[in-house]
């Protein structure tokens, strides 16, 4: 199908809106026109009628007409209502008198034609070969009673006619101009509106991945154009941080990847410079398969980050039993604490429920768990608690550990980042536990917060909303 531009959609449609409106008025105009005519017309025919009625007289069988021939109007008058008239005996239906007009335009009828005439006096309208004309037949009785005539009175139509055909030709010359004009301002007119799209499309293409920090103009008028260019600019503005966050995070990635790699390989060189014996191989190769396990658990976490930011998780939507979770969950991790010598302890409520994937939630408990094992020395503990409060589920995991500092608080959740001391005292970790526990609590319906001194230890907590109690599974 051919594709028209805006432009020719506007100028065509406000074209034939046009062209309907006109032509639908014109055709109105057309017949209110001759309607009104022929109204002026038959007012004009009834005055006649009126003034022969009262001037007729019938004496001896022949029909005069009473006036005064030095009344020049009153002549005159008498004159142009006597064009077309004519005057019939009743009932035999004889003429008594026709007007010259009428005689040359071939009337003659018949006392059958005068019969059916007085019948059904009244309006009626003749076209003849060059005219058309309206008659007004009326019976008038004769003075004395004896007898009555059909007296007929003709006017024409021809100026109705004239006016009517006159002003079609006039519509059929304007319209088209006028359509013509209004489809040729429409089109500047469109192109008027349409010029600031067509700058912004211009600046829009300027625009790639290298310029994203560019704008399109907004001219301040408050119109739509200047609201598509400011939802543009939103837009641009969501892509460069996007584009900015993905940067970051390649570079973050090509930094992490790169600081075990160049150990694993450091390793090797080493191990390869001189003949060493089995057991040096070993501990080469077990220090080596450390390394590849991190980098796994690494490359694990981001590829479940990358497929959670493309939308392809899955995720059950259940009811999950958060008490029975986070006590398995503390039973699992005892032996990790116990081999640190820092104490677990559980406070869980029983029978809190939520919605969602038990595997994802209990994958953010665990990364809690972890940390705060991992980041508190021996002799520590680690407190965790379940309640429900405000119709949420409010998981917090406390512990006594080397805490976090002001600065780096705020960055924990994000991707890569690792403060300072555990960083520098390289405990275990690529700083992406957090983040993806970040998204899963967030993907419930709930938020994860920190709080924390350094020195003194850290509590992190989660609120996910509880499950309706109504819902099935709690039955159970
Ligand atoms: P990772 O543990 O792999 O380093 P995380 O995203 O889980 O990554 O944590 C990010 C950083 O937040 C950690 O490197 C650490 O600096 C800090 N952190 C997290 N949990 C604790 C905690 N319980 N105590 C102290 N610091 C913590």
């Amino acid at each position: 199908m051919l594709a028209l531009s805006v432009r020719s959609r506007l100028t065509l449609f406000y074209s034939a809106v046009l062209s309907v409106m006109l032509a639908g008025f014109g055709i109105l105009f057309y017949h209110a026109l001759g309607l009104f005519m022929e109204r002026s017309i038959t007012n004009e025919l009834e005055d006649q009628v009126a003034f022969l009625h009262s001037h007729m007289r019938v004496e001896n069988g022949s029909v005069q007409l009473a006036f005064n021939p030095d009344n020049r109007e009153e002549a005159y008058f008498v004159h142009v209502a006597t064009r077309f008239y004519e005057v019939f005996e009743l009932p035999s239906g004889k003429l008594l008198v026709q007007s010259e007009e009428l005689e040359l335009l071939g009337v003659r009828p018949i006392p059958a034609d005068v019969r059916v005439l007085a019948a059904k006096p009244g309006l009626s309208d003749v076209r003849f070969p060059t005219q058309r004309l309206r008659f007004d037949s009326s019976i008038v009785p004769a003075r004395d009673g004896s007898t009555s005539f059909l007296v007929r009175v003709g006017i024409p139509l021809d100026p109705a006619d004239t006016a009517r055909r006159e002003f079609l030709h006039a519509l059929l010359l304007l319209v088209p101009i006028g359509i013509a004009l209004a489809a040729l301002a429409g089109w500047q007119m469109a192109r008027k509106a349409l010029r600031p799209m067509a700058n912004l499309a211009t600046a829009a293409r300027k625009i790639d991945v290298q310029k994203l920090s560019e704008r399109l103009p907004v001219r301040g008028t408050g119109d739509e154009v200047d609201d598509v260019a400011k939802a543009f600019n939103e837009t641009l503005g969501r892509l460069e941080n996007s584009v900015e966050q993905m940067k970051q995070f390649t570079a973050s990635i090509s930094h992490e990847l790169r600081t075990p790699l160049t150990t694993l390989r450091g390793e090797a060189e080493v191990a390869l410079l001189e003949a060493r014996s089995a057991d040096e191989y070993k501990r080469v190769l077990s220090s080596q398969l450390e390394e590849f396990d991190k980098l796994t658990h690494m490359i694990n976490q981001l590829l479940v980050l990358a497929r959670a930011e493309a939308g392809e998780i899955q995720w059950a939507d259940q009811a999950v039993d958060l008490s029975a979770l986070a006590l398995s969950l503390s039973e699992q991790m005892e032996p990790v604490a116990t081999a640190k010598n820092v104490r677990l302890n559980s406070h869980v409520q029983a029978g809190v429920f939520v919605h969602g994937d038990a595997n994802w939630i209990e994958h953010a408990i665990l990364n809690l768990f972890d940390n705060a094992i991992k980041f508190t020395a021996g002799g520590g503990e680690v407190d965790v608690t379940l309640s429900s409060q405000n119709g949420d589920a409010v998981l917090r995991v406390q512990d006594t550990g080397m805490g976090i500092s002001a600065d780096a608080l705020p960055h924990v959740f994000d991707r890569f980042f690792r403060a300072e001391p555990s960083r520098s005292k390289s405990v275990d970790g690529v700083g992406l536990g957090l983040a993806l526990a970040k998204w899963i609590v967030e993907k419930h319906r709930g938020h994860i917060e920190v709080q924390s001194q350094i020195g003194e230890g850290s509590s992190f907590t989660i609120r996910i909303p509880l499950a309706n109690a109504n819902f099935p599974y709690q039955s159970k």
